[in-house]
């Protein structure tokens, strides 16, 4: 059936496949950034990213040479900044090690930092023609469906069955194609929810079809609950200049800044001792915490935050001096610090009153 379904497919492919500024010219380069950028993110919202990252480092020795501030604020916004990090650090790797090329082995690609087996899949395949397969969660569904598998997302019985599926049905011949057909059929065809199957090029070869079974297909692995942390901030203005800390290089929004601040513990009395006991902590300095700035939600996606940010004051005789991880920055030039979303809004919002006060 497999080399059916491929040329079944393909030739569907042929006809309908996505116009994508990566694909007019897939060099490894493109490729991976393209690749690296789709994870967990919308093609839609990608796109201007994509072209803006291509314009600034157009090739992988220009990001290699960037200043990790810069390549965090053109990111800003896409989320998961662990990727941008790993983008740059992997540039320099492959210019010191592989004298800027990117390996075509898919050992090597894996030991790069933030390239996994489904990222490698795709490079090998798009970029070098090599016959590997890529199963990203969107590929898993379809494979799920098409093999009629009960097995829950995620257990060791699912994944073994999809990757033999995987193997058995990749064919030799144009597998970059072949993968990047499954993406397209995924995002035409072979929806999450309602999938249009009255479209499928592939339908005969489905067997959730056959039984009618795609609907409730792939079995999703149980839920656990999110954590909900509501966390204190402090805005401390001089002279319309705010200090900005730069967040750890491991670990959430590592490597970005932000208004210092944490989760509030169970010993904190008070919002605002939270936020005197956190400034304590990361900076070693005794701060007055006074009036609400704002508070603000979002949520990521393991966990939702409550952020509550306040105006504070430096306590009598405290000093703050500058250095690589902390600030001073001129209202007018938040803009040029990467920030996730939350500081952005707080950064926003005292830019605002700022320039609301002195147009009265
Ligand atoms: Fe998906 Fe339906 Fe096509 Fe099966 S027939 S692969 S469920 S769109």
């Amino acid at each position: 059936m497999s080399d059916f379904l491929a040329d079944r497919l393909l030739a569907w492919y042929d006809i309908h496949a996505r116009v994508l500024p990566w694909r007019s010219d897939p060099s490894p380069y493109h490729v991976w950034v393209s690749e690296i950028m789709l994870q967990q993110t919308r093609v839609d919202t990608v796109i201007p990213y994509y072209t803006r990252w291509i314009t600034r480092f157009p090739t992988l020795e220009s990001l290699a040479s960037a200043d990790q501030n810069e390549v965090l604020q053109l990111w800003e916004g896409l989320g998961y900044y662990g990727r941008a990090r790993n983008l740059h650090k992997s540039a320099q790797l492959i210019v010191s090690q592989h004298a800027g090329n990117l390996p075509q082995d898919f050992k090597e690609l894996l030991s790069l930092p933030g390239i996994g087996r489904y990222t490698a899949g795709a490079i090998l395949s798009i970029a070098f023609n090599q016959s590997a397969p890529a199963v990203d969660g969107n590929i898993r569904r379809i494979y799920s469906r098409l093999i009629n598998c009960h097995e829950p997302i995620g257990t060791p019985k699912n994944d073994n069955l999809i990757c033999q599926f995987a193997k058995s049905v990749l064919p030799q011949n144009r597998p970059g194609d072949f993968n990047q057909a499954l993406m397209d059929l995924g995002s035409a065809c072979c929806l999450p929810d309602n999938p249009l199957c009255e479209r499928c090029p592939i339908q005969i070869d489905c067997l959730a079809f056959s039984h009618k079974t795609q609907s409730i297909l792939p079995v999703k692995p149980q839920k656990q609950p999110i954590p909900h942390w509501v966390v204190g901030a402090g805005v401390i203005m001089q002279d319309s200049h705010v200090l900005l800390a730069k967040r750890p290089q491991k670990g959430l929004l590592g490597g970005m800044w932000e208004f210092p601040g944490g989760k509030l513990e169970v010993e904190d009395p008070t919002l605002q001792a939270c936020v005197q006991r956190e400034w304590m902590e990361e900076l070693g300095v005794n701060i007055l915490a006074g009036d609400l700035v704002g508070t603000y939600s979002h949520a990521y996606t393991h966990f939702k935050v409550e952020v509550h940010a306040f105006l504070c004051q430096l306590a009598p005789g405290e000093t703050i001096l500058e250095s690589e991880t902390v600030r001073w920055v001129d209202l007018s030039e938040l803009d040029a610090f990467p920030m996730g979303k939350v500081d952005r809004r707080i950064a926003n919002r005292l830019v605002e009153t700022n320039n609301n006060h002195h147009s009265v």
